[in-house]
């Protein structure tokens, strides 16, 4: 960009500003390095400066001076995206939202909470309340609440109280335009869909409202199984279950496993992974459903005795955690998404394992959607080619899979599949230069001189 970031820097004054390179370039990054394929497209993507407004006010004021230079703009939370979702394509401003953190309210059932705050320190603000959220990403440790609304779809919480998008869980938000005097803007019940998983394209999440939960006294649980088909046909039981509280149901192929150190010694080695959060009052129920299922309870644990036995958590063996206990070890691995035929079928997966060849090991995770129980596969893949990749997206594609292309830093390419264009046209109100993340959508470009109501109209075409 020609735009004089000295002068623009000035500007944005009395807002905190980030400009030395090394510190702007490690800014300009996220998981992306997940995929080869992104890690090669992304890798040399670059903003020009961050700013971190502390303030609503603050971030407005960010806005205003973006809209006067016509600066691209990305948002960027905690960057633990996995699709380049927060990298800048064309350069420009990167606002961090972390200073945007205070809790402001904690009802009965729900959390209001500034867009920056990270989902681990609302989760502890719940706690002595006896409430948590109704979900979290396993990145909840650094990622933020307006990283996960914008960017996330589920999480920890999604077998028992299903998606982020399901009616109840996102209450409220509230997002900044970027306009000439940038306004703000609140949705509300159904009209958060037209800002959740828009990838901070849209509009400027500064708040948002989440549902909460009881929160209960989770004992996390290993129970390993001799086939892989019997460890998927016990998950999908007890995800079912109604006597059973579970908030985690994931199941690991044995050969991931071997990837798990801190395990060792704590699972039988060899043998296929299923991996829960309970309440312990429901532990001795969990038990029998194992045992019958043919399978063994390895260990259980509170998390007092979590914290004595210094063992992570078991979500670290969960949800795209997984993928990274693998890659700590070997760069080579990488993953892919992918959607699996509803109701769960034990001998579909059974049926596919061996058509996907060696270097694919599935890994699922069981979630609510639309009130009922759906997995999706999140296996390891031992990267070769991109023509290799293909044949295995055609693998499962040909055999009922839907696969959500984690390769794609586009987002119409991975998990949304097609265009949004209640997103696009919601952009064209919010954000009618174009200066918000636009390059990630494939379609922007075609649909920015229409109005609104064209673009929404495209979405019924
Ligand atoms: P960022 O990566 O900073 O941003 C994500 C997107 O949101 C970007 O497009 C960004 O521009 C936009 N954005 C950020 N803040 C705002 C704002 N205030 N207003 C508008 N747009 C904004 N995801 C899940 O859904 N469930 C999981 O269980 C899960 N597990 C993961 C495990 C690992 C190991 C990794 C690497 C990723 C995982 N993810 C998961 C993806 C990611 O961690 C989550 O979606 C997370 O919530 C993103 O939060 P963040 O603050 O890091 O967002």
């Amino acid at each position: 960009t020609d735009i004089d970031w000295t002068a623009f820097a000035a500007d944005l004054a009395p807002v905190e500003v980030i400009s030395e390179t090394v510190l702007v370039k490690k800014r300009s990054r996220d998981f992306f390095w997940y995929s080869p394929v992104l890690n090669a497209e992304l890798k040399k993507c670059f903003g020009d400066l961050v700013a971190r407004p502390k303030t609503p006010e603050e971030m407005r004021h960010c806005l205003a001076v973006a809209w006067k230079y016509k600066s691209p703009v990305v948002l960027r939370g905690g960057g633990t995206g996995n699709y380049g979702q927060s990298v800048p394509m064309d350069g420009g401003l990167i606002i961090e939202t972390t200073a945007m953190n205070r809790i402001l309210e904690t009802g009965d059932n729900f959390v209001r909470v500034e867009a920056g705050a990270l989902m681990a320190d609302i989760n502890a603000a719940l706690t002595p309340r006896g409430r948590e959220m109704a979900m979290f990403p396993s990145t909840q440790d650094i990622a933020t609440v307006g990283g996960f609304v914008a960017g996330g779809s589920a999480g920890i919480g999604s077998v028992a109280n299903g998606a982020l998008r399901d009616p109840g869980n996102l209450i409220a938000l509230r997002a900044q335009s970027v306009e000439k005097v940038p306004q703000e803007h609140v949705f509300e019940g159904e009209d958060v869909l037209q800002i959740h998983h828009a990838w901070g394209l849209n509009g400027v999440i500064t708040e948002v409202t989440l549902r909460t939960v009881p929160a209960r006294d989770w004992v996390g649980c290993l129970a390993t199984f001799e086939t892989y088909e019997a460890a998927y046909a016990a998950g999908y039981q007890l995800a079912q279950a109604t006597d059973i509280g579970r908030k985690l149901v994931t199941t690991v192929d044995a050969r991931i496993c071997s990837y798990f150190p801190r395990l060792e010694g704590h699972i039988r080695p060899e043998h296929h992974l299923l991996v829960s959060l309970l309440p312990s009052e429901d532990v001795g129920r969990f038990r029998t459903l194992i045992e019958e299922a043919g399978g063994h309870v390895d260990l259980t644990l509170t998390e007092e005795e979590r914290q004595t036995a210094k063992l992570p958590h078991v979500f670290d063996f969960s949800y795209n955690h997984t993928t990274l206990q693998v890659l700590k070890a070997d760069r080579s691995a990488t993953y892919q998404q992918v959607g699996c035929p509803v109701p769960p079928d034990p001998a579909a997966i059974a049926d596919l394992r061996p058509k996907l060849g060696e270097d694919v090991w599935m890994h699922h995770e069981f979630a609510r959607v639309g009130g009922e129980i759906v997995t999706f596969d999140l296996p390891i893949i031992w990267y070769t080619t991109p023509e290799r990749l293909a044949e295995i997206n055609a693998t499962y594609e040909e055999n009922g899979f839907p696969v959500y292309d984690a390769h794609t830093w586009r987002v119409e390419g991975g998990g949304l599949k097609n265009a949004d264009y209640r997103h696009l046209a919601v952009k064209k109100r919010m954000d009618p230069d174009g200066l918000l993340n636009a390059a990630k959508s494939a379609v922007w470009e075609s649909v920015k001189d229409l109005s609104p109501e064209e673009i929404a109209a495209k979405g019924a075409e």
